[in-house]
């Protein structure tokens, strides 16, 4: 191999990103490539969560809706996650979650092209992103999926077109889509274009201004490490906002919640796709985590995410050479999310085995390990003890041993 553990120590010494990694607390021996799935805990986030709850649940009580700003908490925290996606402070809302911010925004997308009820979206996409299009055609009635192989996107798109809905970066292969090319493919039919960010968002570059995206959903767990089950974002263009309409129509949607109007009005602006009473806790924790990124250069986040993915394959491609594993993940780094795939007819155990030597990734059906990057916590030598820890492994045959191939309910 033409890269040492030294020169990976000196380009960690070198790494513009280096010092963000002490600001989480990482267990000791653990080298955790799973931040695309759960990102890490932020070392400031409990002592955070702790005051929110004591300081102001616990003794501002109600009166910190007011003073303590909780009412504005989703379009504040929004407002501290757009500079990370490219968007304005008032087109980012977080509330709900990923699946449910998904249902929104189609069906708000449908609100936005009346006459036209076909949305077309890709058959790798993460299923949550199926199911909840399949849920709304079942709810509409009238509504045409065209859910179509990733490489027919292009073919599948017409002048029916309501919503194209992509995921940024795919989950299993880190493949990642040109943004700017396909929302201009999307608009050249007049469709509106739907953008999941869940495994993009701050992990490369994102900028949906730039590429005159419409709508976006990201996730708060992974790559922004809001901890489990953190509230997620959605982004509507300002152009959209005051014509969108929520199928959730929450009372905090409303213009004047503490009116107690009996018929529903839409708040203007962002606010109209919120439903219901932030989860203010959650939101803490995903503020605390949010702030690490005031003043992170995102082009070296996006820089060192294609570096660490480069080193991954081409230390997996030196190290394992015949132990049966095949890059399932693009080569080239503007091609890819911060994550790199490879398959292994016995994918499962392998990770179990690499798990148990404290090298944490995961596993994708069918056969797929699956390793992330994420730019904040990543070392370069994380990486090299990470090839190094597989090649032994399938060198040994340590994952043979039949406890490896007992599943868990979370793979
Ligand atoms: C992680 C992820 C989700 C998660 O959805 P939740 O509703 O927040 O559980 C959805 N879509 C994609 C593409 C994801 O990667």
């Amino acid at each position: 191999v033409s890269v040492s553990r030294e020169d990976c120590v000196a380009l960690d010494a070198a790494d513009p990103l280096g010092a963000m990694r002490e600001r989480f607390a990482l267990p000791e021996g653990v080298i955790y490539l799973d931040g695309n799935s759960l990102g890490a805990l932020p070392a400031h986030t409990a002592a955070h969560v702790g005051r929110v709850i004591e300081a102001q649940w616990g003794r501002d009580l109600i009166g910190s809706w007011n003073t303590h700003g909780w009412i504005d908490a989703p379009l504040r925290v929004g407002a501290a996650i757009a500079p990370l996606i490219g968007a304005g402070s008032d087109e980012v809302l977080v509330a709900d979650t990923v699946s449910i911010n998904l249902f929104k925004l189609l069906a708000g997308g449908l609100s936005l092209r009346p006459g036209r009820r076909v949305i077309v979206s890709e058959r790798e996409n993460f299923p949550t992103d199926l199911y909840i299009m399949q849920g709304l055609r079942d709810l509409l009635g009238d509504v045409v999926l065209r859910v179509v192989p990733h490489g027919e996107i292009l073919g599948a798109l017409d002048d029916s077109v309501a919503v194209l809905l992509l995921n940024h970066v795919d989950y299993k292969s880190g493949r990642r889509w040109d943004m700017a090319q396909m929302t201009e493919a999307g608009h050249a039919h007049g469709a509106l274009v739907l953008w999941d960010l869940c495994h993009s968002a701050g992990a490369v570059s994102v900028d949906l201004g730039l590429c005159n995206a419409d709508l976006a959903v990201g996730c708060g767990y992974k790559f922004l490490n809001g901890g489990p089950g953190a509230p997620g974002f959605l982004f509507v263009a300002g152009r959209h906002q005051a014509e969108i309409v929520s199928p959730l129509s929450g009372w905090l949607g409303h213009e004047a919640p503490f009116a107690f109007d009996t018929a529903f009005a839409p708040a203007r602006g962002i606010r109209r796709m919120l439903c219901s009473s932030p989860s203010i806790l959650a939101i803490a924790a995903l503020e605390a985590a949010v702030e690490l990124w005031a003043g992170v250069d995102l082009a070296q986040v996006e820089a060192k995410a294609g570096r660490l993915g480069d080193l991954f394959i081409a230390l997996v491609e030196a190290l394992c050479e015949g132990q049966g594993l095949l890059l399932s993940s693009p080569r080239a780094a503007r091609e890819r999310g911060a994550q790199v795939s490879f398959a292994h007819r016995h994918g499962y155990a392998v990770m179990q085995a690499l798990i148990a030597r404290g090298v944490v990734g995961d596993f994708r059906e069918p056969d797929l390990i699956r390793f992330g990057f994420a730019p904040l916590t990543t070392r370069y030598v994380d990486v090299f003890d990470a090839a190094s820890a597989l090649a032994a492994i399938l060198r040994e045959g340590v994952h043979r041993d039949p406890r490896f191939g007992v599943r868990a309910a979370v793979t």
